[in-house]
């Protein structure tokens, strides 16, 4: 059965996308099988992993608005060897048409227990809001992976979403953790990053992934060839990180299963 996983944050930009496609990659170059749910309707998690999301007829919308099943929807790149259920714009008019549905903060977990004994790992690519698709994430979630930078305004914001997890956690999935902190991009030469980092290992100990990823070029240049980085450019030092993290995940989610 699968152990599922959404990548979040509300702040934009803070590597979400990045995270979630070159997890994907590396934990299906450890034999693990994957599916990615890309949850946003920027549909980057999609491009990245080489779709046309113009071109995809059935999508994440569907899953949640009109009862099609992930079986229908999901798409195998190529490129890649795991599965994308993939999003693009038309997934931006979901919360309008979510909040007159009843359990309309489940739909997403109903659709993934259908599949879960097809992989190992769920991982979901969650927009940058607290919105309803976020929540729907975090309602089919047994764990949230959360990237952030080593920077001053990256610790503000950090609380709304732990009191969100807590929440949630508290009425509507109590299968729900954060399973880590996750320190992207990372710059060791800017002495704020190393300060920054060194209080998030004083405040959030075991909580924050021992791997950092650091701030690679080739990491950002993956997106334009509909490649994730460790694809991409396996050499390169972005690409090894999230090799590694991949495997940090497994030991964390075997830690997870003998408690
Ligand atoms: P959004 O909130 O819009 O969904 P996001 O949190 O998903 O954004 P990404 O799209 O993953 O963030 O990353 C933002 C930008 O930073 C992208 O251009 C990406 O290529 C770049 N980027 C992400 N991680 C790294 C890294 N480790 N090194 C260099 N560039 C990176
Ligand atoms: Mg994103």
């Amino acid at each position: 059965m699968a152990k599922i996983f959404c990548v979040a944050n509300q702040k934009g930009g803070v590597g979400k996308t990045t995270t979630a496609v070159n997890l994907a990659a590396s934990l299906s170059g450890l034999d693990q099988r994957v599916l990615l749910i890309d949850l946003d309707p920027q549909g980057n998690a999609t491009m990245g992993s080489g779709i046309d999301k113009a071109a995809c007829e059935t999508t994440v919308y569907e899953v949640l608005v009109d009862g099609a099943t992930i079986r229908d929807a999901r798409v195998s790149p190529e490129a890649v060897k795991y599965d994308v259920l993939p999003a693009n714009r038309e997934l931006a008019g979901t919360e309008v048409e979510l909040v007159s549905m009843e359990n309309r903060e489940r739909i997403l977990r109903a659709a993934i227990a259908e599949v879960v004994d097809d992989y190992d790992f769920v991982l979901i690519d969650c927009p940058p809001a607290l919105s309803l698709l976020t929540l729907n994430a975090l309602c089919a979630a047994h764990g949230v992976i959360i990237p952030m930078q080593c920077e001053y305004f990256a610790l503000e914001g950090l609380s709304d979403l732990v009191n969100t997890v807590k929440q949630v956690h508290a009425n509507l999935n109590r299968d729900l953790a954060v399973i880590g902190l996750l320190r992207v991009m990372f710059d060791p030469r800017i002495t704020l990053q190393q300060q920054v980092s060194d209080q998030l290992k004083e405040h959030f100990g075991s909580k924050l992934f021992d791997v950092v990823i650091p701030r690679n070029v080739r990491l950002a240049e993956a997106p334009s060839y509909g490649l994730p980085g460790v694809v991409f450019d396996k050499s390169s030092r972005g690409a090894q990180a999230y090799i590694q993290f991949g495997t940090e995940m497994i030991e964390r989610v075997r830690a997870l299963a003998m408690n």
